[in-house]
């Protein structure tokens, strides 16, 4: 039976080239987005369903919730991909105001709780459900600590402890549903040229979808509460 997939950010970057390449496995991709024109647009160029979702919105993710009930009635593979940066540049934590931290911890954290919750129940009907959580090597500790790191100068207190924190979360998750079929793992993709970095990043989106779509169709004897990426784990 062809696989539902829900991945939230869909209508650019690495959460488009992730519903691109779910499609190529012959899983139907709902692309997830906030915005109706970008994310119909995305969907109709993948030609792959769409549904509104602003992540930081609990109503948009219950009602997100009960379309994908309606039309499929369960949900195997939910990824949390969309992310914000909202200003790598205020690099300094002594110059980074508080409300900067809880504006990407609304879309980073907070949103992919709200979107994990509303679609549970969907996902524990599905076969083998796998959430991934899109995370990055910026939310590694033991990374981040280590001063010959390659991000060791990379001190983004917003985004960075964002992520350490949408690692920790994907611990809980898994933590619970340890009795489960469904696995729950942290992606890395890697440092990927778009709009989040002002396309800056050396990957293509592409190449940092790829550990996300192997998360998603992870067969049972693959990982769960991991933190991955292409060449296996990484530290937390
Ligand atoms: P991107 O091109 O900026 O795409 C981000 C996506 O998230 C967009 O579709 C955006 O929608 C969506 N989004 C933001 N806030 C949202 C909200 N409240 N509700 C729903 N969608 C929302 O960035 P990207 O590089 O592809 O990032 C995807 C994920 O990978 C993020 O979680 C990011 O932290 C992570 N990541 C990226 C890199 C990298 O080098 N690029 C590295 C490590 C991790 P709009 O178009 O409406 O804004």
């Amino acid at each position: 039976m062809t696989k539902i997939a829900l991945i939230t950010g869909a209508n650019k970057g690495i959460g488009y080239e992730i519903a691109r390449l779910l499609a190529e496995q012959d899983v139907t991709a709902i692309v997830g987005a906030r915005d109706e024109e970008r994310g119909r647009a995305a969907a109709e160029r993948l030609g792959q369903p769409y549904v509104r979702l602003d992540v930081t919105i609990e109503d948009s993710a219950v009602a997100a919730a009960k379309w994908i009930e309606r039309e499929y009635g369960a949900l195997d593979i939910l990824v949390n991909n969309a992310g914000i940066s909202a200003g790598l540049a205020q690099a300094l934590p002594s110059t980074t105001p508080a409300r900067a931290l809880r504006e990407v911890y609304e879309t980073n954290v907070f949103g992919v709780v709200t979107v994990t919750n509303a679609m549970l129940p969907l996902v524990r009907r599905a076969r083998a459900g796998r959430i991934v959580n899109m995370s990055s090597e910026l939310g590694s500790l033991t990374m981040a600590a280590d001063p010959d790191s390659p991000f060791a100068d990379a001190n983004f207190i917003a985004y960075n402890s964002s992520k350490s924190a949408l690692n920790m979360i994907t611990v809980c998750y898994a933590k619970e549903l340890k009795d489960t079929t469904i696995k729950v793992n942290a992606a890395n993709p890697g440092y990927c040229a778009t709009d989040l970095n002002g396309h800056s990043g050396f990957r293509t989106a592409e190449q940092g979808a790829a550990i996300a779509v192997r998360l998603a169709t992870l067969d049972e004897n693959g990982p769960t509460g991991a933190y991955l990426q292409d060449d296996g784990v990484i530290p937390w």
